[in-house]
């Protein structure tokens, strides 16, 4: 059987132009050959009309929001508007804030910082570390990771259930895993956490570039996500949702821009009245391009349009998965098996090989870049694998000499490019 009759042949839409597709790299075996990027779930190459949006604007920007010339002027009207296409692109609820930080760790970070006193978090051991370990100050129950998508809800449901009910809670949960591609139930966890008087935040890293996130539909109080997963260059993420936690808090940053007024005292200290604004946790002069670019990013997949975008990815997974279930040796990485939904990341181990070195030799031998490692979720890759990567040290650091068991695995990302 090969690939292209174990997949049904279909129509599918072309690739979204990329940077980077031309990139010839050297093979060990001599000669060069056009760069197959499959890392997607680390950093996805820029979209084309990204570049081209952030290149036509480049030669105008200026500072934001107390400039008084023109291009001061064009800037905060961009940098606005940019808060209002990802707002757009989430489908958020009127009256939520959109937030420019850095990346969805900062995302995470910051609303950590803006949790209400003796918040009791609620999060699943199979979570990226961006969502795992924010919250360490709060009370944290760390979740068992289930192995289907309704065990993930009924074991957030019995959680919810013994904590106390009358203080604040908060759930984090991610929307499609970095290292299995596997959906989770999002919506549901949201009724659930609901149900129980908590909150809910979406990790929404690697789900936001491949599926619509609907902030409304999914009924979720935040979503955090990354410009450089979502086609846009690095240094802009956004966390987007409700204001009231958001207001209560501390700005994430001190400093001008977050201060509405500042005034000496008698006392001869310094009082301050934040914002309660968006800017409240955006102090410093912001990152306006890297803004502007999600912002594009956010307009380019929309007028792509999902339906297409998601058949597309589709088929790439079969056809990847069933290459790799033709192989004896490849074992892929689940939780919730072979008929659950997912993206473009699967992760696998090849039976008989270091990972590492797998990985080296697709780049080497064949131009292909992948991943290798525990991909920054090391309990969940102790659960997938069945042994513990603690002693594997560093995130990604690779674990046997050649010939040992190999304890890390190999993974494969695609997207709208590919
Ligand atoms: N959450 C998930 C599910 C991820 O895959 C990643 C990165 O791989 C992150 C969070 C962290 O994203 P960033 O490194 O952009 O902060």
């Amino acid at each position: 059987m090969s690939v292209s009759t174990a997949v049904a042949e279909q129509s599918v839409a072309e690739p979204l132009p990329v940077l980077g597709r031309d990139v010839t790299v050297p093979l060990v075996t001599g000669g060069e050959v056009t760069y197959a990027a499959l890392d997607y779930a680390a950093s996805a190459p820029a979209l084309q009309r990204v570049w081209d949006d952030v290149a036509a604007y480049a030669p105008y920007y200026g500072s934001v929001h107390r400039g008084a010339g023109y291009l001061s002027q064009l800037s905060t009207d961009l940098f606005e508007n940019a808060r209002k296409a990802v707002a757009e692109f989430l489908d958020c609820r009127d009256e939520d804030q959109v937030v420019f930080t850095r990346s969805t760790t900062d995302s995470l970070n910051l609303l950590a910082a803006a949790l209400p006193a003796d918040c009791h978090v609620h999060v699943f051991e199979t979570e990226h570390h961006a969502s795992l370990l924010p919250w360490r100050e709060a009370r944290v129950t760390y979740l068992d990771a289930p192995r289907t998508p309704a065990q993930a809800v009924a074991t957030l449901e019995r959680a919810l259930a013994e904590r106390d009910p009358q203080g604040p809670a908060l759930v984090c949960v991610t929307g499609a895993s970095n290292v299995t591609g596997e959906l989770w139930p999002v919506r549901e966890l949201a009724a659930a956490a609901h149900a129980h008087g908590a909150r809910i935040v979406l990790d929404a890293a690697q789900l936001a570039p491949h599926h619509p996130v609907s902030v409304r539909e999914l009924d979720v109080d935040w979503v955090a996500f990354s410009g450089h997963k979502l086609y846009a260059p690095f240094g802009a993420g956004v966390l987007a949702g409700r204001s009231d936690w958001l207001r209560a808090a501390e700005p994430y940053l001190a400093g001008g821009g977050a201060s509405r007024k500042v005034s000496r005292r008698g006392d001869g200290g310094v009082d301050v009245e934040w914002h309660d604004s968006a800017a409240r946790h955006e102090a410093g002069s912001p990152n306006v391009i890297g803004a502007y670019a999600v912002a594009s990013a956010c307009k380019a997949l929309t007028e792509a349009g999902f339906d297409a975008l998601v058949a597309r990815e589709q088929y790439l997974i079969d056809t990847v998965r069933a290459g790799l279930a033709e192989v004896p040796e490849v074992r892929v990485l689940s939780l919730f098996g072979d008929d659950a939904a997912r993206v473009g990341v699967i992760s696998f181990v090849v039976d008989g090989w270091n990972s590492s070195h797998f990985a080296a030799a697709l780049s080497a031998e064949y131009g292909i870049g992948v991943r290798d490692g525990l991909f920054c979720a090391h309990p969940l890759l102790r659960t997938l694998l069945g042994s513990d990567p603690q002693s594997q040290g560093e995130c990604g650091a690779p674990d046997a000499a050649p010939g040992e068991k190999s304890l890390n695995a190999i993974r494969v990302s695609f997207g709208a490019g590919t």
